[in-house]
């Protein structure tokens, strides 16, 4: 079976995907990025682990029959793997096929810090490849995603690429968060099933100092590299942003560029999105006050509809710059009007401190921790500011979905904050956003009064809005550039 004339096929493999299984950004851009591929005719197939919160009744998931008890050896792990095969849910979904392992697979979160981690991914990697093998389909361009699969170019260039079904076959890595690179000791390099002899194909000095990093391989071995905005491939070019792996970046900075990620709008649109009960454009913008009534109602938010409303829906991790927050954000909310709805979850001292906040500013501040899709719709629906301080962002989505929403972004210059954001200029009118540069508290409380002072010139703010809401990023660009980055690879 091989893809319409003119057509791709593409294998994509992914840790997660939305809407089966998210932890952030990497989920929206597998599940959007597929089905882009899929609507554009290409045969784009997506393999993914079927984690045990994934309800295979409500996906009509079905066995593969070639793909049932395949047993998979990894060092002196045996697994046992089948395969089961659903479209992807939403209008125009793609074929997904979901690893089935439950000894790998079924645990309390995605992601676990438990010590056979690595195996958990490096088992995903090879059953994709047994997979596309069993199911005789020959993927033109297997696409992996951050370092869960980035062992596939290696295994391709020792195994697989020996099958004349994959002897053609290209790769490329996307690095979506280079924070995570998948490292384990170098005691267990059995677990990764490579063939004898083929262990100097890994990184060496990595190895003499007892560690092995997937990412890093995969950023050795892939045949084109790609990041998640433009700014970011320059950024993680360098030591300050590229987490130790910039030195084997540069020695691939020809093959590297960067794609801002899109928006999904059947997901994430103020005039038709699902999770709101009124709708909203940008000459229409009073479905959006009403939205903001109702929900400061809802969060039992106590201040003016008039005061402005910033949100933060976040990953609470280091990467995201909430401990600026700490002390520019008492300090303005002692000193100006403002209310705030954060939405997150991750590490306790940024738990802690927004609980603290929420204590400190009853009525005017509220925190709610966990993962609710729902409520953060609501925030980017109902809220004037939405902040986004990180000290690095790849891409970063909630930005984008803030200035859809007409909600003005308050971020940091860096990654895909510096490429979707443009600082607001009041001469020209010109602008989307407030932008700070520096990674210290008085930087990002100079743009929180900036845009407040904003915010008190109705003008200003209905443009800087309307700016925002004119902004098209939809997936249709991304996926032409990646398809361009595949073609050149398959042509050469
Ligand atoms: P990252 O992938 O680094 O977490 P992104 O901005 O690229 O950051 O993507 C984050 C995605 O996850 C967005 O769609 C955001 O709305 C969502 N998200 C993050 N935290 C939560 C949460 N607590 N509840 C709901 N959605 C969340």
């Amino acid at each position: 079976m091989s893809a319409a004339p003119g057509k791709l096929a593409v294998c994509l493999l992914t840790s997660e995907v939305a809407p089966l299984s998210k932890t952030g950004g990497l989920a929206e851009v597998t599940g959007a990025l597929a089905k882009s591929l899929h609507a554009g005719g290409h045969d784009v197939r997506l393999f993914t682990p079927f984690y045990s919160s994934i309800d295979r009744a409500a996906l009509a998931a079905r066995p593969v029959p070639a793909l049932e008890q395949l047993p998979l050896a990894l060092g002196a792990h045996r697994y046992l793997i089948s395969v089961l095969e659903a479209q992807l849910p939403g209008a125009g979904g793609a074929p997904v096929y979901l690893i089935d392992c439950p000894a790998l697979y079924s645990r309390a979160t995605l992601y676990t810090s438990d010590p056979d981690e690595h195996l958990r991914f490096i088992a995903l990697t090879r059953a994709v490849f047994a997979s596309c093998a069993g199911l005789n389909w020959s993927p033109q361009i297997f696409h992996c995603n951050d370092w869960h699969t980035a062992f596939a170019p290696l295994f391709l260039r020792t195994e697989y690429g020996q099958e004349a079904l994959f002897a053609r076959s290209r790769t490329v890595l996307t690095i979506h968060n280079i924070g995570y690179q998948g490292i384990f000791p170098a005691a267990d390099i059995a677990d990764l099933g490579l063939p004898p002899g083929d262990s100097r194909l890994l990184h060496q000095h990595d190895l003499a100092a007892g560690r092995i990093n997937a990412l890093r391989h995969g950023i050795l071995y892939a045949g084109a590299l790609t990041t998640v905005s433009p700014t970011h491939a320059r950024e993680i070019c360098t030591a300050q942003y590229g987490m130790g792996l910039d030195d084997s970046l540069r020695s691939r900075e020809d093959a590297l560029s960067g794609i801002l990620n899109g928006v999904d709008y059947d997901e994430w649109d103020p005039r038709r999105d699902p999770c709101l009960p009124l709708h909203y454009d940008p000459d229409h913008l009073a479905g959006k006050a009403a939205l903001k009534r109702r929900f400061l109602a809802r969060m039992g938010l106590t201040t003016a509809p008039e005061v402005p409303l910033a949100g933060v829906v976040s990953r609470l991790a280091a990467q995201k710059g909430i401990e600026l927050m700490f002390e520019a954000l008492p300090k303005v909310l002692a000193k100006r009007p403002l209310a705030l709805a954060a939405l997150g979850s991750g590490e306790a001292k940024y738990e802690q401190f927004f609980a603290g906040l929420m204590r400190s500013f009853p009525g005017r501040v509220v925190f709610e921790s966990g993962y609710d899709e729902e409520l953060s719709h609501w925030i980017e629906a109902a809220g004037d500011l939405f902040l986004m301080p990180s000290r690095y962002e790849p891409s970063g989505l909630n930005q984008m979905y803030s200035l859809c929403y007409g909600t003005v972004p308050v971020v940091r210059r860096t990654g895909g904050l510096a490429d979707s954001v443009e600082p607001y200029d009041p001469q020209s009118g010109r602008g989307t956003g407030v932008v700070f540069n520096d990674f210290d508290p008085p930087a990002l409380e100079w743009a929180l009064n900036t845009a407040l002072d904003l915010y008190a010139q109705p003008a200003h703010w209905t443009r800087l809005m309307r700016n925002g809401m004119s902004r098209d990023f939809s997936w249709q660009r991304a996926t032409g550039e990646y398809v361009g980055v595949y073609r050149r690879l398959t042509a050469a």
